[in-house]
Parts: structure tokens; C-alpha cells; sequence
């Protein structure tokens, strides 16, 4: 066992750090590279990744290496090496019933009849795995030797690498039942998938494996349906069965994005398993339990998730105090995955260099593992050089101009709970019906419409200068004008700008508000093949400018129709950047709310009757333990009430969610205080309007009637079934009529057919009611 590394990580970054997975996988799906190709392509990235951990200081052959690569998602990976893919891929399997690469695609991306494997995010991040169906008829069984040639190709490189599985645990736990009536949960079929995964085990230690990596994160969230003693209990039984197999390579259970539960540490502790991996950045140290001193503790201390350089001296305390436990060995390691930031600040030349000394992406993290790990060995002295370079760069930040602004921090200490309250709803509401004159069931959209080659195309002439910026808004306007003329012919009542000048709905605002960087080469992957680059919230934020105003004017200037202005919440702009850790996400998030609502006003100024301010991340930054939740919901929402609440009694706020988990956020959205909400609903055929009805939810309320997910278009019928078990089940004179999101990934022509639809089926029932 005490071959074991001093330090490790527990996941590396798998798209390439100039996506060149994303770029192989997509040229495969498009038919122009063959599998071999692909596969060669994949075991090239895979080496060089080896040898860049290795070169980075993690060690060679004492499984110090995760060999964590993916094609697409880890949980997929599992569910096509242990036999778990629904049914209705059956077919694509191999006569020996293997399942191959390209059954994997397909369970991913589905095929005609054939709907892909639903997609979620993966606790609390912005990663999104594939959910695995399973019921009792899931026949599991060996499928794929993945893992194990892997293991077998880093051995020929000459390395002793460490195989990472999602564990069976947290396999079954984030697993959706086949049928959702059935009574049996998919963890209840843990014993059933147990003797697959020792079998996997033995596979991976006859190809090499010293040691594996079970991820076992359910471990630690209580919003997965089971509770903390139901997992530590899978836990236990899970740890048993795998540890009596006579042939496997040594155990360490991963549980990372945050503090474990009591329950599930003890039961790990006192399993037969030989490493527990704990996240130190979110969690505490835990207390000492018998039977650590035969165990390795991978003492998570530098966070996975972030890209701040951050105190490094303070991780060599945790870590200090981790190895007082007593474990037979303490290793320096990361809270969860690199998955989660970029690859390499060498690859950002043109971020301020004083910016780049505060942080770490992906590399230089390992370096600090690889740091922390020589201090181990070494003692702390060894390392001293190190951990004083990080704590100037973290002085210099904490003073640098722009982490403080003092305007701004003056303002936020003067509001009060006013500030984020608005007249009562049914004042404004007349206020807004008196000015708007909308018809009953007003149609409208989500802001976005098709982004077209054209579009991309432009911006990206612009970025590189080869149009100039009066060019550039000259092919905005035209889209603006067109898109606006597109909206009045098919008759919707409130109409939108379109969002043709925004890339991502984040990035544009960090883009235009001070405190905000921006990466060249910052990928972080965010499903499959897609990555995202998500901006860096480095200092206080502030707005030296409108933003969306002369857009938002300029489209309203084209129509008499009310035109909606747009703008992304303050809990989203957190959600999707790396924000900074020096101050509770509740300031950060009321910094960027002030913007908003300065961006407000000057939209009323310009004539703007309708805002929409949007926040579809409101959901995914819900903590995963119960305890937290609650202080969340308070700042998210008060940020949120922070932004609107200095618009006039007839402005109209509009907000827009996008995911159909309600429940455990109902009361939250009512708490926004929105005069308008649109939820995604189309796809389960308008069900969550019976929650929102029970709920006794009172203000406007748009459940969607287009999934806009699919290039299908719904019929006129269908649609008007949706709004009449809306009409049956909500106040009439609330409800509004939209697709479920925005159009920008859609074609022209589904899009169009699909909104007239939407306006007839809307005109139909509204001569009903
Ligand atoms: N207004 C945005 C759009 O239509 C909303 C996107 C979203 O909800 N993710 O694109
Ligand atoms: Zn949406």
C-alpha cells in the first residue's frame, strides 16, 4: 500500500487543451473520420496527457496518474462496460453482445425513433451527465473492456496509472428508474450490479492496475432521493462485496464536491476498501475514526473546481492536520476533478499578467498537488519558497485596484430590505395591464432567435478585425430589423430584439461589466462534445456603461408592439463564470444585481416597458445538503429582487427558468417576485402546471408549449392542448404563451412553423375562454 503516491488528482480535463476531442468526435459523427482514426486520435491525447501529469511531478508508476479520459461522459462510460443501456439500443450491440463506440454515440446523441439518454447536471456544476435508465429487467454484465485496455495501453507508455469509475453507489444513485411507476429504486439493484464491477476489478488488475478510483460524490449530496443513511449503508455493502474479491486492484473511494455525511465516513472508514478520497475545501476535517490507521486519506485540499492560486500556506495546514488523523498515509490531492477548469493559463497570453499570477487552471494546480506532495516527504521547510510565492500573490490581490472598488462597496452597504421590494403585485399588475393593453394569453418568445452561420460568421470577422465595428452593427441592425418584422407577421404580442449580438448569454454581460476577464483558451467541457468558456469574476463588479439599452431601443423604435428588453440574472452570471473566493457569493451576486438594475432604469428610460431578466442557473447552484439550502435561496432571491425592484409599478419583470424540477424551488420562484415567470414545460406535455397550480402560485405565469429541444414542430393541436389544461388549472388573466427557451439553436424554418402554430393554437383558445 505504501506504494501509493504522495500526491495525486483525482480527474484531469479529457477535451484536449485546443479541443481536440471535441474536434475528432464531431468529425467522426459527421462520417469524415473513421473509428480506427478516432480511437488513435483519442490514445494520442490519452499519452500525452500521461506524460504532461508526469512532467507536471506526479509519479510515473505509483498510480499517482488518474486515467480518467472520456469520450463523452464518465457515467456513460460505466453504463456501456456494465450492460445498463435502455432497450432501445439493444440492436446496436456487437453479435457478442459488446457494446461498441458507436452504440455509445448513439445512446448519447439518440437516433430517429430512438431518444437519447436524458442529460442533468452533475451535482452541483455546470457539467451535464447522461442519465442511465434502470429497472428490473437492467441486465447487468460486462459490455465493454474500456477501462482495462486503458490501463493495459498506459503500462506499454510505461506507467502505473489509476483507473477512475463513476462507483456503483453513485452509478445507481444518479440513475433514473425505466419506469417511473415502478416501486423498486435503481439503487435497490446494487447487488445485482456488484459481482459486474468485481469483475471489472479483476479485468483491471490483470491489465496493470495497482490501484482504482471508485467516484462515489452521492455520498455526499441529500438531492439525489435517498438519504445519508440509505447511501452509507450502499456504501458499506458496496465496499464489502468489493473488497472480498480475491483478485482486484487496492480501493480508493472518491467523494468529492463536499463535505461527506458522518454516516457514509464512518462506513468507509470502517470498510475493508484501502483509500478514502475527502473534498477539504468544502468539507472540515473530518473527526478520526478506527480503522483509518490502515487506510490512505487523499486529503482533497486544492480546489477542483475553482481557478484561484489561492492560499496554498493555509492547504499545507489542512493537509497537516488531515495526516493528525492517523491514517497509514496522507497524499495531497485535488476536491474533485480537474474536469471542471481549463487546461493551462499558458495558454492565455493575453490575460493581464497580474491577473494570471492570482490564479491556477488545470496544470498549475497539479504543480501545487505535486508541491504539497514534496512537503510531505520532504518537510514543510522544503517547500517554504513555494507557499511564500503564494501568499504575496494572494497580498497583491487582496490590494490590488478593481478587487475593491469603493464606490461600489459603498452602495451595497447602504441598502436596505426596500431596496429589494417592489408595490404589491396586484397594483403593479393593473398599473402593467392599464399600459401594456395585451390581449388574454399574450404570445411571446424567450429572447433568442435562431443563430445562424451568418451571425457567427459576422462576429467572428469583427473579433479578428476584418469588418469594423460600424460594419459589424450595420449587419446587427439589419438582423435586429428583420427579426422584428419576422415576430409581427406571424402576430406575436410581445416581441424581442433577438440576441444576435450576444455569444452566450454570459459571457456578454462579463464582457461589457467591469470586474470581469475574459479566457482565449479557457474550455471547460459542459456535455459531450460541447465545452464552454466561462469568464473570470476577478474583482467588484460595476456597469461603466449601458449595455443591451441601444439595441433594446433600436428594436423598439421598429415597432409599435411592446419589444421585451433582456438581460441574464445575477445568480446565472455567478453560476456560469469562475467567480472569486474572497467574499460570500451573496456580495458578488448583489454587485452584479446593482448593475442590473442600473441596466433597468436606463431601459425604462429608452421606453422599454417589458424587462425579462433571465435565470435558468437558479436551480443548479442549490446546495446539495439540505442545512445549506435555505441561506442560498435567501441571497439568490434577494439578488434577484435587488436587480428588478427599481423598475417603476407599470414596468413588467419577466423571468424565465428552464427546467422542469420545480418542487424544491417553488416557493423561491414565487419569492422572486416576477410579475411574469416562463418554465419549461412542453416536454412532459404541460405536467408541472398542475404543481405550479398547487402551489398556489399568483403572478404571470408562460408554461412552454414548444420543446425546443427538438427540430420538431408541434401541431396547433398539441399546443392547444397544453394551454387549455393551463386555462383548466391557472387564472386565465396570468397565464402567457412561449416556447420552452430561447430559439438560438434552432433552424429558421422550425422555428417559424413552429411560433405560427403557436400564435393560432393561442388565438383558438383564446376565443374560448
Ligand atoms: N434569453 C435567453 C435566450 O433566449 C435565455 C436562455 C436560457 O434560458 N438558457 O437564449
Ligand atoms: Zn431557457
Amino acid at each position: 500500500m505504501t506504494d501509493f503516491a504522495a500526491g495525486t488528482i483525482l480527474g484531469y480535463p479529457r477535451i484536449g487543451r485546443r479541443r481536440e476531442l471535441k474536434r475528432a468526435v464531431e468529425a467522426h459523427w459527421r462520417g469524415d473520420m473513421d473509428a480506427a482514426t478516432l480511437e488513435a486520435r483519442a490514445a494520442d491525447l490519452r499519452r500525452a496527457t500521461r506524460d504532461r501529469l508526469a512532467d507536471l511531478g506526479l509519479g510515473r508508476t505509483d498510480s499517482a496518474i488518474p486515467e480518467s479520459f472520456s469520450y463523452y461522459d464518465q457515467v456513460l462510460d460505466v453504463a456501456a462496460s456494465v450492460g445498463a443501456l435502455p432497450e432501445r439500443f439493444a440492436h446496436l450491440r456487437d453479435d457478442d453482445g459488446s457494446i461498441p463506440l458507436a452504440a455509445y454515440f448513439t445512446a448519447a446523441r439518440g437516433e430517429g425513433d430512438a431518444a437519447p439518454l436524458e442529460m442533468t447536471k452533475w451535482f452541483d456544476t455546470n457539467y451535464h451527465y447522461l442519465v442511465p435508465e434502470i429497472g428490473p429487467e437492467t441486465r447487468f454484465e460486462i459490455t465493454s473492456d474500456r477501462f482495462a485496455r486503458q490501463v493495459a495501453e498506459a503500462v506499454a507508455q510505461g506507467y502505473v496509472t489509476r483507473p477512475v469509475l463513476v462507483g456503483p453507489v453513485t452509478f445507481l444513485a444518479l440513475s433514473k428508474p425505466t419506469d417511473a411507476a415502478a416501486r423498486t429504486r435503481p439503487l435497490d439493484r446494487l447487488d445485482d450490479l456488484l459481482p459486474v464491477y468485481v469483475e471489472l476489478l479483476a479485468r483491471l488488475r490483470s491489465a496493470g492496475a495497482d490501484w482504482v478510483q471508485l467516484d462515489e460524490p452521492a455520498l455526499v449530496s441529500q438531492s439525489l432521493g435517498y438519504t445519508d443513511d440509505e447511501l452509507a449503508v450502499a456504501a458499506a455493502r458496496s465496499a464489502d462485496v468489493l473488497a472480498s474479491a480475491a483478485d482486484r486492484p487496492l480501493i480508493l473511494v472518491a467523494a468529492g464536491y463536499g463535505a461527506l455525511s458522518g454516516a457514509a465516513w464512518q462506513a468507509l472508514v470502517s470498510s475493508a476498501i484501502e483509500g478514502i478520497a475527502i473534498d477539504l475545501t468544502r468539507g472540515e476535517v473530518p473527526v478520526a475514526v478506527p480503522g483509518l490507521d490502515s487506510k490512505v486519506l487523499v486529503a482533497g485540499v486544492i480546489d477542483g473546481r475553482n481557478v484561484w492560486r489561492g492560499d496554498l500556506a493555509a492547504a499545507a495546514d489542512t493537509l497537516s492536520a488531515a495526516a493528525g488523523l492517523g491514517s497509514a498515509r496522507t497524499v495531497a490531492g485535488t476536491s474533485t476533478s480537474l474536469q471542471h477548469v481549463p487546461h493551462d493559463l499558458a495558454d492565455e497570453p493575453e490575460l493581464d499578467p497580474r491577473l494570471v499570477s492570482w490564479l491556477a487552471f488545470a496544470d498549475q494546480k497539479v504543480a501545487q498537488v505535486a508541491t504539497l506532495a514534496g512537503g510531505l516527504l520532504n518537510g514543510r521547510e522544503s517547500i517554504s519558497a513555494e507557499l511564500d510565492a503564494a501568499t504575496a500573490a494572494l497580498a497583491d490581490r487582496r490590494s490590488a485596484d478593481g478587487v475593491r472598488d469603493h464606490a461600489v462597496r459603498a452602495r451595497l452597504a447602504e441598502l436596505t430590505p426596500t431596496d429589494r421590494t417592489r408595490t404589491a403585485f396586484e397594483v403593479r399588475a393593473a398599473a402593467q395591464d392599464a399600459a401594456l393593453g395585451l390581449p388574454v394569453l399574450p404570445t411571446t418568445t424567450i429572447g433568442s432567435f435562431p443563430q445562424t452561420g451568418e451571425i457567427r460568421r459576422a462576429r467572428a470577422e469583427f473579433g479578428r478585425g476584418a469588418i469594423d465595428a460600424d460594419a459589424y452593427e450595420g449587419f446587427l441592425r439589419e438582423e435586429i430589423a428583420r427579426v422584428i418584422q419576422l415576430q409581427e407577421g406571424i402576430g406575436l404580442d410581445v416581441l424581442v430584439h433577438g440576441e444576435a449580438e450576444r455569444n452566450d448569454m454570459v459571457q456578454y454581460f462579463a464582457e461589457n461589466l467591469d470586474g470581469f476577464a475574459v479566457t482565449r483558451n479557457g474550455w471547460v467541457q459542459s456535455y459531450g462534445s460541447r465545452a464552454t468558456r466561462p469568464s473570470i469574476l476577478w474583482g467588484d463588479v460595476s456597469r461603466s456603461a449601458p449595455i443591451t439599452v441601444p439595441w433594446a431601443a433600436y428594436a423598439q423604435s421598429l415597432s409599435s408592439a411592446p419589444v421585451k428588453g433582456m438581460l441574464t440574472g445575477p445568480v446565472t452570471i455567478l453560476a456560469w463564470s469562475f467567480v472569486r473566493d474572497d467574499q460570500p457569493l451573496s456580495d458578488t451576486a448583489d454587485q452584479v444585481a446593482l448593475a442590473l438594475r442600473d441596466e433597468i432604469t436606463d431601459l425604462e428610460r429608452a421606453g422599454i416597458a417589458i424587462v425579462q431578466v433571465d435565470e435558468p442557473a437558479l436551480r443548479e447552484l442549490l446546495p446539495l445538503r439540505t442545512a445549506d439550502q435555505g441561506a442560498y435561496l435567501d441571497w439568490s432571491v434577494g439578488a434577484f429582487r435587488l436587480a428588478t425592484a427599481g423598475a417603476a409599478d407599470e414596468t413588467q419583470i419577466h423571468t424565465h427558468l428552464c427546467y422542469s424540477e420545480f418542487g424544491i424551488v417553488i416557493d423561491a420562484i414565487a419569492a422572486l417576485d416576477a410579475d411574469v415567470t416562463s418554465i419549461e414545460a412542453a416536454r412532459s406535455r404541460g405536467e408541472v402546471i398542475s404543481d405550479v397550480a398547487a402551489s398556489g402560485f399568483d403572478h404571470g405565469i408562460g408554461p412552454g408549449v414548444y420543446d425546443i429541444h427538438s427540430p420538431r414542430v408541434p401541431s396547433e393541436a398539441e399546443v392547444a392542448d397544453i394551454l387549455r389544461r393551463a386555462v383548466s388549472e391557472l387564472d386565465v388573466r396570468r397565464l402567457w404563451v412561449n416556447p420552452d427557451c430561447g430559439l438560438k439553436t434552432r433552424g429558421y424554418d422550425e422555428t417559424l412553423a413552429s411560433l405560427r402554430n403557436i400564435v393560432s393554437a393561442a388565438r383558438a383558445v383564446r376565443a374560448q375562454v
